[in-house]
Parts: C-alpha cells; sequence; structure tokens
C-alpha cells in the first residue's frame, strides 16, 4: 500500500455501539497520524475493501439474526481468513465464537472458543475496572456490560486477560475478542494492539 493510500476499517452496523467503534477508530488515525476511513456496515461488498473490521457490543441474539438476514457472514469469514485484523468486543465475541450456548446465536466460528453469555450474572450489569492485559504496558481500564466470558478455548486461543479467574480477553491469530467494551472509553490501545499488533505511545489516555 502506497502511503497516500487511506486505510479502511469496518464496523458491523446492523445493532449494538456501532458508533463508538467508528468514533474510536477515528481517534485512533488521529494519534497516529494516518488516514483511516471507516465505514458503518450493513451491505454485502463492503467488507472485501477494509483492512480492519470490528464486531461491537450489543445484543448477540439480534446482530447473530442481522448478520445472517443481509448474508454478511461469509465475507466476515473471509475478511478473518485473509489474515486481516479483526476486533469483536462483547456481543461481537459472543457471534464470533464457535458456541454461544444459546441456539438463537448463529456463531460464526471464527475463534475456537465457547462462550458463557452471562458469566459474571446479575452481579457485573456494568462495572471499569483497570485490567491488567499481556501486551499493554499499564492495566486497561476495562468497562463490562452484562459481559460474556470465555468458557473453554482450545490452544490455539492466547489469553490475554482475565477476570475473577475468567478470560475475557483472548488472541487467536489476527483476531483480538474482549468480554468488555474498549469502545466505550477513550483509552486507545486494544483498538491499536488488533488493528496494528503493537499500541502506539499515545494511545493510553
Ligand atoms: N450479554 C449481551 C449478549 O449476550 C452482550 C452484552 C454487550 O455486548 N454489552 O449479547
Amino acid at each position: 500500500m502506497s502511503p497516500s493510500q487511506n486505510l479502511v476499517a469496518g464496523v458491523i452496523g446492523v445493532q449494538g455501539d456501532v458508533s463508538e467503534h467508528i468514533d474510536a477508530i477515528s481517534r485512533l488515525g488521529v494519534h497516529r497520524n494516518i488516514s483511516i476511513d471507516t465505514l458503518a456496515i450493513r451491505q454485502t461488498g463492503l467488507i472485501p475493501k477494509c483492512d480492519f473490521l470490528a464486531i461491537p457490543g450489543g445484543e448477540s441474539t439480534t446482530i447473530s439474526r442481522l448478520i445472517d438476514d443481509i448474508d454478511l457472514s461469509s465475507e466476515i469469514i473471509s475478511h478473518a481468513a485473509s489474515g486481516k485484523p479483526l476486533l469483536v468486543t462483547c456481543a461481537g465475541l459472543i457471534v464470533a465464537s464457535s458456541n454461544a450456548n444459546d441456539p438463537r446465536v448463529k456463531t460464526l466460528n471464527l475463534l475456537d472458543v465457547s462462550i458463557n453469555r452471562n458469566a459474571f450474572g446479575r452481579q457485573i450489569d456494568s462495572l471499569e475496572t483497570d485490567l491488567p492485559v499481556i501486551g499493554l504496558t499499564d492495566p486497561f481500564p476495562a468497562v463490562f456490560i452484562r459481559a460474556p466470558a470465555v468458557e473453554t478455548a482450545s490452544n490455539n486461543v492466547e489469553i490475554l486477560a482475565e477476570y475473577q479467574g475468567k478470560p475475557v480477553a483472548i488472541r487467536q491469530n489476527n483476531i483480538i475478542g474482549t468480554s468488555f467494551h474498549p469502545e466505550l472509553t477513550s483509552d486507545l490501545r486494544i483498538h491499536d494492539l488488533a488493528f496494528f499488533g503493537t499500541t502506539f505511545p499515545n494511545s493510553k489516555t
């Protein structure tokens, strides 16, 4: 890619905190002083143009149904198979898993994990905690909202963070998944890690 060419990021835009991811990715472009065009994906044909892709938090049963209705699954799967970065957060993690333990979620089988959608129960409707994450020098301000956790993971999956003994951030090759919502904070390090494989000095705020 020539330096003048814009990078393109897609956020699956059918439901959930789509605009928050778009904002975070725009801020990341500013931090890195690079141009990133960001698209809310609600139709086929756009994902093949994307260098980066994110599936946001929201309601996994709804996101899964709409991805299926619009026929986005095969493009998301091709994006991941091509080795391009994919970030999946909260409901996005559930949708990207191999088993959501809920027949209403048609998983994309991108991550070799099974998920407990209500791992923390009502105890954690919403909370923020400073979470140590492998790859980040300082803890990340992790916002959990009705958060899922990884229940089982194959050896292909690297556990990047745990909360209350349960995996809440993982990496499998080019895919990073979190139970929490990096898009709801001003801290860009998880997006940075997912899309650029590293963190930029100023991406911690
Ligand atoms: N528990 C929600 C679900 O199952 C996910 C919550 C979230 O994305 N904040 O879809």
